[in-house]
């Protein structure tokens, strides 16, 4: 007899479950016959006691087979999908993403919008003005096919016991549960029907997984579940210790981006950039080594080519290319605040030795960029421009940052958040 207490106890015990048990609890929650207050317990129960690779794989194909699975092997080539375990100004797959299809990888991907202090592809990509994100199975791999990429919002079809799961795990504090995120982004991974999928999972402030100990683990159990379903996996791991760019928002990542496919992007993501299209580049069997699909992935940005998969992305999607063109038609919001050196007591020459990736992905959800619940809406051009980062120098008049809000009010609550994300020394 299937008892849901029983299951409880038994890994508040640190037991293993049985492939049964697994499969039938998500089955039974996903039917609506399991109470949301049964599952939490689990889920903390796993927090405290985790849970083994079979049982994690068993999980996540549970998972996976909960809703539908795509099918795209009447699309020719190799499909690469990539995953980023979220961040704070990652805006990689905007920038990424064309430059890997204009190489010839096929990409066909499903992002989210952002949650708390992390922001979210879908938001940033509608910041363009009449890109659709939730177009038809049909329409999305037609595009797929004709374009070499395609990026849809979630669907509710998809890895539909993620969808409740991951909503009772937001409200129970069981997010940054190992196992729990291991199936999640992977039963997401899994129904897409790629050939090969990238993780990008990061670490540091401004991520989910604090230390990159706890990084590599989790990226180890993906890459054992993604071999193990016959893709090919891999993972990057990078730090999330301050924000990737100087852009963080939505339409003002959409610029960053557009100006690192443009070759005029901050370094770190255009290098960024460069290392994520040259892995799927490599992952797709265009280039023989990662070095090798690194250039290539060079050479599309600095030959326009990525720019112009972009546009043609953009355009199939309903995206005004006038805006792509002429990036000051994308949304920016009217109140515009600065933040000088002083404003954080530098009252002489010094140096930023620490940025919180963290607080400014909330300082920029002050301003209107990001949202606190599921479906809360959001002001496309609010956000923030970061003019210093670790390692600048920095004098008392010297800006560094400027904000976009759509009132007085969102400004002035960023710039009291932002006030505490540098630190300095003098020199
Ligand atoms: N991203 C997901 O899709 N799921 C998680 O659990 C965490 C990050």
């Amino acid at each position: 007899m299937f008892s849901m207490t029983d299951i409880i106890l038994k890994k508040k015990k640190g037991e293993k479950l049985t492939e049964y048990q697994i499969r039938k609890t998500v089955k039974d929650y996903v039917a609506g016959d399991i109470p949301d207050y049964q599952m939490a317990a689990l889920f903390m129960a796993i927090y405290f006691q985790g849970m083994d690779d079979e049982e994690i794989s068993i999980l996540t194909d549970a998972m996976m087979k909960s809703g539908d699975i795509l099918d795209l092997s009447d699309i020719k080539g190799c499909k690469v999908d990539k995953h980023s375990s979220g961040g704070v100004g990652d805006k990689l797959s905007l920038t990424a993403c064309p430059a890997a299809a204009a190489a010839g990888v096929k990409i066909a991907k499903m992002s989210g919008r952002g949650l708390g202090f992390t922001g979210g592809t879908i938001d940033k990509l509608e910041s363009i003005p009449g890109f659709k994100t939730d177009i038809s199975i049909d329409e999305f791999k037609n595009n797929v096919r004709e374009t070499g990429l395609s990026i849809v919002s979630q669907s509710e079809e998809i890895a539909k016991a993620d969808k409740m799961i991951y909503a009772l795990r937001d409200v129970t504090a069981t997010v940054d549960v190992p196992a729990l995120i291991v199936s999640s982004i992977m039963s997401k991974k899994l129904a897409m029907g790629s050939d090969a999928v990238l993780l990008d999972v990061k670490y540091g402030d401004g991520a989910l997984m604090k230390t990159k100990k706890t990084a590599e683990n989790l990226a180890e159990t993906m890459v054992m579940i993604g071999e193990q379903n016959g893709k090919k996996t891999e993972a990057i791991i990078s730090n999330m210790d301050q924000p990737l760019g100087r852009a963080i928002g939505n339409s003002i990542e959409v610029i960053e981006a557009i100006e690192t496919l443009k070759g005029k992007g901050p370094d770190d993501t255009t290098e960024s950039t460069v290392e994520m299209a040259g892995r799927m580049i490599f992952l797709a069997g265009i280039a023989e080594t990662v070095r090798e699909g690194e250039e290539i992935a060079k050479e599309m940005i600095v030959s326009g080519k990525a720019l112009k998969k972009f546009r043609e992305f953009i355009g199939k999607q309903g995206g005004d290319l006038r805006a792509i063109d002429d990036t000051s038609l994308l949304p920016l919001s009217p109140v515009k605040a600065i933040v000088k050196g002083k404003d954080i007591g530098i009252m002489r020459k010094s140096q930023i030795i620490s940025l919180s990736a963290m607080d400014i992905g909330i300082a920029s959800k002050f301003c209107g960029a990001g949202r606190d619940k599921k479906g809360q809406s959001i002001d496309p051009g609010a956000g923030i421009l970061l003019k210093k980062k670790i390692g600048d120098i920095v004098e008392p008049e010297d800006v560094l940052a400027v904000i976009y809000a759509s009132d007085k009010d969102k400004a002035d609550a960023a710039i009291k958040k932002l006030t505490n994300c540098w630190d300095y020394i003098k020199i």
